[in-house]
């Protein structure tokens, strides 16, 4: 091995090893990431939805217990508010509406107006859901 092999040879394992090195940083920072989304989003999404689920089942065993409501009557009237917005997608969404300040659409996901901070009033507890 002449001396010029040797310090390519040696310039490519400090080169692989910085990489390593780099590799071993950015899956930390990635671990890292992950960990923060699943604790602070996922986690409390979880909590929210099984709140959720036992009100619902609650709501749901005090309707059938007090009312004559049967199963097939909620069906039907879940399938008739998911196909309210156009789509049988399993979710009910608001139409975007027109801000009445500046005319801009508003998405009814964020619920105020991102070019001038207008807040529509709450029509339905549903509104803010
Ligand atoms: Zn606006």
């Amino acid at each position: 091995m002449d001396t010029l092999s040797f310090f390519w040879d040696l310039k490519q394992q400090t080169d692989i090893e910085l990489l390593k090195t780099e590799v071993g940083f950015a899956k930390g920072d990635a671990q890292a990431a992950a960990q923060s989304v699943l604790m602070n989003i996922v986690v409390p999404l979880e909590k929210r939805l099984d709140k959720l689920s036992l009100v619902t089942r609650a709501m749901w065993s005090l309707l059938r217990e007090k009312t004559d409501v049967v199963e097939s009557d909620l069906v039907r009237r879940i399938a008739d508010l998911d196909a309210m917005d156009g789509q049988m997608d399993g979710k009910v969404t608001r139409p975007p509406m027109d801000c009445p300040n500046c005319k801009s659409m508003v998405s009814r996901k964020f619920n105020r107006c991102l070019f001038c901070g207008y807040v529509p009033p709450e029509g339905s507890p549903f509104d803010s859901v």
